[in-house]
């Protein structure tokens, strides 16, 4: 409260800084809820002493949140491409990946985690993408949910393009599937529960459990589980902590460096698999 005037203590305007959605204009208060300044047009108030907009409007999103249409929309997504794996396998085949074919066609990375080999792998895989994407999307947002799918998609195929340097014979070796990109969302679920101090023992073992199913059955890409997890992980993490009230700055600005840091983990991922061939295709 420093700097700002107490009842019955004389105000100290200099000292009052300004309203981070309004520069210019003096504080009156600090949020009770993020601790942002604000001023007298941003303040809202409740039973006790007022919160600022920003937060406002996150309480108004909690209370009534909405429909996962991302996750919708990717299981959507699926189920076309499935169909279309019928009538066109070339068409299926175009978007496969394999590492001998992802340095030409480098889209195939991302398209893969949208296709199956079976109707019992597509219904298993959006059972749990359903399942999960209901708990995370709201928690994380619509754009973040889905650059955290699409960028834990990526991490899986890298991570199957990695194993290359190991075992070179899966060069040419053909992966699909969205289990990749789903482990990234049980991941977030760890993440999100951790940060706020939840218990994550049930996360924990589910994801040991399917980990543990990846390494023990064949023709499972237990790589790109591995992958999609450690991207799902970091990405989480890096869209919490920045999501994190601070002082200086309204949620709006803060919102533009979630978007600009989504990119620096693209280019991050990219970097990697150019570096990676560079390595394995000399
Ligand atoms: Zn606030
Ligand atoms: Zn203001």
């Amino acid at each position: 409260m420093s700097g700002l005037p107490q009842y019955g203590q004389r105000s100290d305007a200099s000292a009052a800084p300004d309203c981070p959605r309004h520069p210019g204009v003096r504080a009156v208060d600090y949020c009770k809820r993020c601790g942002r300044p604000m001023c007298i047009d941003c303040a809202i108030p409740t039973e006790v002493r007022s919160i600022c907009v920003d937060c406002a409007q996150e309480l108004r999103r909690r209370v009534s949140p909405s429909s996962p249409v991302v996750t919708i929309g990717i299981i959507a997504i699926c189920a076309i491409l499935y169909v279309m794996g019928w009538i066109s396998p070339a068409a299926e085949r175009a978007l496969t990946f394999a590492p001998v074919l992802g340095y030409s066609e480098p889209w195939r990375f991302l398209t893969t985690a949208f296709l199956h080999a079976s109707v019992f792998h597509i219904a298993f895989n959006m059972l749990a993408l359903y399942w999960v994407g209901r708990a995370v999307e709201p928690a994380l947002g619509h754009w973040r949910f889905a650059v955290l799918y699409i960028l834990s998609a990526i991490g899986g195929s890298l991570a199957v393009l990695l194993w290359c340097f190991v075992q070179p014979a899966s060069f040419f070796t053909a992966t699909v599937g969205a289990s990749g990109a789903v482990f990234g969302l049980f991941a977030a679920i760890f993440v999100l529960q951790r940060m706020s101090g939840s218990d994550t023992t049930a996360v924990l073992v589910l994801l040991g459990i399917n980990l543990v199913y990846g390494f023990i059955t064949s023709g499972v890409s237990w790589q790109a589980h591995v992958g999609g997890m450690i991207v799902g992980v970091l990405v989480t993490w890096a869209f919490v902590a920045l999501a994190k009230p601070r002082r200086g700055m309204t949620a709006k600005v803060q919102e533009w460096w979630a978007r600009a840091v989504a990119l620096g983990m693209l280019a991050v991922l990219i970097a990697a698999i150019w570096g990676a061939y560079a390595l394995l295709v000399s």
